[in-house]
């Protein structure tokens, strides 16, 4: 038998399985309680934060013929209908991908007629931002006078590239990043429902590695049952991740911070032996203090970086021994290393002197008026860098470095009192690369902002005093038009006018 995902087989079927997502389950319950249902709900959020799940639930519950607060029952002869594949009345759509000719064809036409088997015909459209314009256009009118029985739920994870229009038809539910210890609980559930065998650390590990995506935890916990054969251990789950020991790696930046060079060096010797990449440690170092200057700095700090709690420990611990400019000092130390990897072929020479360079530095002062001051100052900046980037960023060091980058444009712009350049801005993608800075701009009203002549003088201005590589912004490639017209027609058939 082929073996089915964590993630699949544990997908909610009730609302009361849906985690980290109360505000949304609590008004959806509501509207399947009072029978006041719309036409045309919008779900947006990072990837695995439950859109889908949720959108599917709601669809069965609509439909349901004895609803159990507000979930399907899945024993009545509707559930039972609607839980096989191929059913008429829910209808998922892929708008990402224009190759499903097949299973859009079964729908052609199909929006006018009555639901087969409930009272309401549902369709998932997910990644609903693909669509063309002309698509969306299409599927306006759609939303305009929609029949009775049909309910559209547009699932996205980039809901500025909708159109208003489409926004103004729809209720928006937003999807929150899920919290670590709701992610943690989910897995503890499941390991224990298939018997597998886990240290309470690795299954914390595992989560926040997920960061607030269940979808992408429970898929690290897919490998990691599969590496540890049975029984996660937490060395196992570090082996599987690729990063430091965070205890052995608070310790290291302890000693970096007190001046306590014999014992830094003497980790890197070890890690360089066990063959750990120093690129990678210069990247785990720098998150390290990025993270603590956070819980020094910010009180929210746990609930934005969404550790594990002895984590943020021990990270508090670190940051009550040292003052904020020293952590900063030392973590602009490293990013610097960081970029000075690709350039060189004597990692571990480059890594030893940015120890010892950072270890070497003249302590800061006490904690003086005139720190606190600045400390102050810093928090500030960072809570802004903070609410400018996207969330859920934090998939990779150097996209994450990258982000932070842009993050301080975006900061920079916002001063210049360019406020809607900079939100412009926050809505690319970005990656640095060989020198090269580059954009990914996924809507064109976006795209026309950031390319305008005079903004982008602006844009060049802010981001040349914040980073010395060469910019380069590029619209993402979208649906094409071509292929998304007929796509879209042939999905709602004669109910719709094309302009
Ligand atoms: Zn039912």
């Amino acid at each position: 038998m082929a073996y089915t995902s964590l993630y699949r087989r544990y997908r909610p079927d009730t609302f009361r399985d849906v985690i980290g997502q109360e505000h949304i389950v609590r008004t959806l319950v509501n509207q399947i309680k009072s029978g006041n249902i719309g036409h045309a709900y919008l779900f947006t959020g990072t990837r695995g934060t439950g859109k889908t799940s949720v959108a599917k639930i709601f669809s069965r519950a609509v439909n349901c013929l004895h609803p159990v607060d507000g979930s399907p029952c899945g024993k009545c002869e509707v559930c039972l209908e609607l839980a096989l594949s191929g059913n008429f009345d829910i209808l998922e759509i892929d708008a990402a991908s224009n190759n499903s000719v097949d299973q859009i064809r079964e729908l052609t036409d199909k929006i006018n007629f009555p639901p087969t088997i409930g009272r309401y015909k549902v369709y998932i459209v997910d990644e609903v931002h693909m669509l063309s314009k002309s698509a969306h256009n299409a599927l306006l009118k759609t939303l305009e006078e929609p029949p009775e029985h049909a309910i559209f739920i547009l699932a996205t994870t980039e809901v500025h590239a909708i159109p208003a229009t489409i926004l103004s038809r729809c209720l928006r539910f937003d999807f929150r990043l899920v919290p670590t210890s709701a992610i943690a609980a989910r897995i503890r559930f499941i390991f224990d429902e298939i018997g597998v065998e886990y240290e309470e650390q690795a299954v914390n590990m595992i989560a926040a590695a997920g960061q607030g995506s269940v979808r992408d935890a429970l898929s690290i916990a897919d490998m990691c049952v599969s590496f540890c054969a049975g029984n996660v251990t937490y060395d196992g789950v570090m082996e599987v991740l690729g990063t430091s020991d965070p205890v052995k790696l608070v310790g290291f930046v302890g000693n970096i911070l007190s001046g306590n060079v014999d014992e830094a060096l003497k980790t890197v010797a070890e890690m360089c032996d066990s063959g750990k990449s120093m690129a990678i440690l210069a990247s785990d170092v720098a998150a390290l203090l990025r993270n603590a200057i956070y819980v020094k700095t910010c009180e929210t700090a746990a609930e934005i970086l969404s550790l594990p709690e002895e984590q943020c420990a021990a990270l508090r611990a670190l940051g009550e021994k040292h003052s904020v400019q020293k952590m900063l000092s030392v973590l602009k130390t490293m990013t610097a290393t960081e970029g000075e990897f690709r350039y060189s072929t004597q990692h571990r020479i480059l890594f030893e002197s940015a120890v010892i360079s950072a270890a070497t530095e003249a302590p800061a002062a006490g904690t003086t008026a005139k720190e606190r001051e600045l400390e102050q100052k810093i928090a500030q900046l960072e809570r802004k860098v903070q609410a400018l980037a996207k969330p859920g960023f934090k998939s990779a060091p150097a996209k994450e470095d990258a982000v932070q980058v842009w993050a301080r444009v975006a900061s920079e712009l916002q001063k210049k009192g360019a406020a809607f350049i900079a939100l412009a801005a926050t809505e690319a993608e970005v990656e640095s690369d060989g020198g090269v800075f580059r954009v990914k701009v996924g809507s064109s009203s976006c795209m026309k902002i950031l390319t305008d002549k005079s903004n982008r003088d602006l844009l060049n201005e802010a981001f040349s005093s914040v980073c010395g590589q060469k910019l380069v912004i590029e619209e993402v490639k979208k649906l094409d038009e071509d292929k998304s017209l007929p796509y879209i027609t042939s999905m709602f058939g004669k109910y719709l006018e094309i302009k």
